[in-house]
């Protein structure tokens, strides 16, 4: 189902959109090297109920994961790229972090997700994941314009993954979002322009462009959630949730610092 959220829905995804974004701001600047996953899930829990907003994840129970999530935010450490499961262990300086957190408040859900290397290191190939991620999903946004279709957003995310040199997975991607998490429309991070769903002012969007360093080929670990490169490489996961406005997109899930 596609759903078009009238302005007052709209306003109402710009709040959880907010909430979203300083959440996982927050718990960015409280990572560092010894920080448990578990106390980061217990943070983002603590946010969420102090919002009176709701989780999207903790009761999650989709056809492709192991019963309900029951944690709060995923966690994804290096080879981990999607739906990490929060599990006891220990960040180490180098690690890759990605954070994925969708959240519901007044009835309009938000998701977003960052990427970024805990501690002093910066080892340039974790470096180069996640900036070809951060500028796909910004050439993304950036063809979510009027009179935009979906295969247009495809296109242009696609086509900076690809020329950073990565091969990329169609298994997961961007996707509506609204009054639930997920909706249609789908949106690949490879497509065609011009194909796809035309893009209405009230449509909400969530992009999400993903990579793996040296595959396109998943594996699902042992916990039944954790998606990794099946090759053990390093991956990388950036995500924004736009409004399609009459002039273009507007991200919802910008951090404090950084909105107009
Ligand atoms: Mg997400
Ligand atoms: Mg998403």
């Amino acid at each position: 189902m596609i759903e078009i959220l009238n302005p007052s829905e709209v306003a109402r995804a710009k709040d959880t959109g907010a909430l979203v974004a300083d959440i996982l701001q927050t718990v960015k600047s409280r990572t560092a090297v010894g920080t448990n996953l578990l106390d980061i899930d217990q943070w983002t829990k603590a946010m969420i109920l102090e919002a009176g907003a709701e989780s999207c994840y903790v009761d999650y129970e989709p056809s492709f994961g192991r019963g309900p999530f029951g944690h709060y935010i995923c966690t994804s450490v290096n080879d981990a790229v999607l739906h990490g499961l929060p599990y006891d262990y220990t960040l180490a300086d180098g690690d890759l972090l990605s954070l994925d957190l969708a959240v519901s408040l007044g009835g309009v859900a938000a998701d977003s997700a960052i990427s970024f290397v805990v501690g002093e290191s910066k080892p340039p190939e974790s470096v180069a994941l996640i900036n070809a991620t951060e500028r796909a999903l910004k050439a993304g946004i950036a063809a979510a314009g009027p009179g935009a279709r979906t295969g247009d957003i495809s296109h242009a995310i696609g086509s900076v993954l690809r020329e950073a040199g990565y091969s990329i997975n169609t298994e997961f991607g961007g996707h509506g979002i609204g009054s639930t998490m997920h909706q249609d429309p789908h949106v690949s991070n490879t497509g065609r322009p011009g194909r796809g769903y035309k893009l209405r002012p009230g449509l909400l969007l969530a992009l999400e462009p993903w990579v793996m360093a040296d595959t396109a080929e998943l594996v699902t670990d042992a916990d039944g959630w954790t998606l990794r490169s099946a090759t053990g490489c390093r991956t990388a996961h950036s995500e924004h949730t736009i409004a399609i406005t009459e002039n273009g997109a507007e991200i919802l899930t910008l951090p404090k610092h950084t909105r107009p």
